[in-house]
């Protein structure tokens, strides 16, 4: 099953999205689509975890991730014009995470 994140980068200050396959657990390095900046992020049971792994781990990345550049923006996802509630419900539905 493949999740949409959105990534935020603080090198550029752009926004991204990156679809990532959950079933596999593992690390992962995600390119920057605009500067190249690399997002390192460890899957665990469908989810992202906090732990970060060094560059030189080589042997436990799972795969390098580089987004379409098209999928860069300045802001994050824009919020509909509705409720917290709904917008809560809307945000699960995209599966959009903050990360
Ligand atoms: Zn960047």
């Amino acid at each position: 099953m493949r999740k949409l994140f959105e990534f935020y980068c603080t090198e550029c200050k752009k926004y991204f999205d990156v679809k990532l396959n959950m079933s596999l657990n593992g690390n992962y390095r995600i390119h920057c689509p605009m500067c190249e900046h690399i997002h390192f992020r460890k899957l665990l049971n469908g989810e992202i975890t906090d732990s970060r792994f060094p560059e030189n781990h080589e042997s436990a990345l799972i795969e390098d991730i580089k987004p379409m550049k098209g999928s860069c923006r300045d802001f994050a996802q824009e919020k509909p014009e509705i409720d917290n509630f709904l917008y809560t419900r809307w945000r699960e539905r995209l599966d959009v995470v903050e990360a």
